[in-house]
């Protein structure tokens, strides 16, 4: 059974009061908080089993190692994939993004190639493709999307030519909640020779993965907003795929010999991970991982889409409520205006009431261009959220309206 009130307790930082008020933490889009576990993890290996790891022949590094080379096995199990291999440690999405734009676009990107994101794209999905076509001299397409927020998938056998050699997509988009038809786009990008990345920055939290019932070829997603730690991510790419790309950055760990003549390269997934990487945060991420596992991703999923319902239909209640996003197949993400007020005066006042949102253009200019707004407010799900909690938001802004005398 999945008990919301024993979940909350794992998360000290709930207990919390701003202003006098108590912690109403609804930016978990942003960033999630840690559990206990997790951090006490964290701690355990920085005070007992510190140092560096893949390197030493004495007891702690060794013990480090086998910590890393568990959660590695960890993250492989938890997104499907088919061997530890395609599981590359990063500092997050952006870096597991930007290492594919660099490493893909040198391998199989050439002039006149065209690489297709969608309309609601977070910027590390859109950026590092448009510096990769400018190096490169090829060109971005977008699928655009609906003003309720599903993609526009009826364009795809128009843009989907033999000339696309890869698609980035968010499984969930950061703004609108909207749950792409990502199986679906695969399928048609493979039928004309196209790879896809799928950005999971928002749904590895949310859904069950299975990246070989997916079939994509790259998935990436962040530690942070998986109730694990910042400077920690994941890049996960088929095997065959990841043996032909080039390493992205050189330095130690990534090389097998070095020699001023020739440098050769480490195997999979070594090659890709260059430097000293954040290991005590690959042992948090692991350990959060674990936790989530304890708990279930159906069963939080099912919880938070409840919870989700729930909060739409208080916040259609409040005067002046406009939703960004209504997709059939939404999860966990709730972007709004009220009438003509500012995002930022909006979550100014929620914040005094100890509520905590996120407001502005959240990495997503383009989708604050479909609808002609220079921000919005964002409330974002996460599994310890209460219906308690959505109440408030709810009095929260009627508040706002009141001061504003919208009604
Ligand atoms: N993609 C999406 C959909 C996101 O929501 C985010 C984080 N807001 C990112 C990419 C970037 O993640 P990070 O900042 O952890 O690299």
């Amino acid at each position: 059974m999945f008990d919301v009130e024993k979940i909350r307790k794992d998360f000290p930082i709930l207990e919390e009061t701003v202003y006098g008020k108590p912690l109403v933490y609804l930016d978990n889009g942003a960033t999630s908080q840690r559990p206990r576990q997790v951090v006490e993890k964290m701690n355990e290996y920085y005070f007992r089993y510190n140092a560096n790891v893949h390197r030493g022949v004495h007891y702690l590094s060794n013990r480090c190692t086998d910590a890393n080379e568990e959660a590695r096995e960890t993250v492989r199990q938890f997104i499907g994939a088919a061997s530890e291999r395609e599981v590359i440690f990063t500092r997050g999405t952006t870096e597991s993004i930007n290492l594919v734009a660099y490493s893909f676009g040198e391998a199989f990107i050439g002039a006149g190639d065209e690489i297709v994101v969608t309309e609601m794209e977070h910027h590390a999905n859109i950026v590092p493709w448009q510096m990769l076509c400018k190096r490169k001299g090829a060109v971005l397409k977008v699928i655009p999307f609906h003003d309720n927020g599903e993609l526009a998938t009826e364009q795809l056998d128009e843009l989907l030519t033999e000339r696309v050699k890869l698609v980035g997509v968010a499984y969930v988009s950061n703004v609108l909640g909207t749950v792409n038809p990502v199986r679906d786009i695969i399928r048609r990008a493979h039928a004309v020779g196209a790879k896809v990345l799928v950005d999971g920055a928002q749904a590895v939290q949310h859904l069950p993965i299975d990246v070989q019932e997916l079939d994509c070829d790259f998935f990436v997603f962040s530690g942070h907003k998986l109730y694990g730690p910042t400077g920690v991510g994941v890049l996960y790419g088929k095997e065959a795929l990841l043996e032909q790309m080039p390493p992205w950055q050189g330095g130690g760990e990534m090389i097998k010999t070095v020699r001023f003549e020739k440098t050769t390269y480490n195997e999979l997934p070594f090659k890709f991970e260059a430097g000293t990487p954040d290991f005590i945060g690959v042992v948090g991420l692991g350990e959060a991982i674990r936790y989530v596992d304890s708990i279930g991703l159906e069963n939080i999923a099912a919880y938070e889409h409840d919870l989700l319902h729930y909060a739409m239909e208080r916040m259609r209640e409040v005067p002046g409520m406009r939703f960004f996003g209504e997709a059939g197949d939404k999860s966990s993400v709730i972007s709004f205006a009220l009438g003509d007020i500012h995002h930022s005066d909006t979550g100014v006042l929620l914040d005094k009431l100890g509520i905590a949102v996120r407001t502005g253009q959240l990495c997503a200019e383009p989708t604050m261009q479909h609808y002609g707004v220079t921000g919005m407010v964002r409330a974002s799900l996460g599994m310890y959220n209460t219906r308690n909690e959505i109440d408030a938001l709810h009095d929260g802004l009627m508040k706002v309206t009141e001061m504003f005398g919208i009604r």
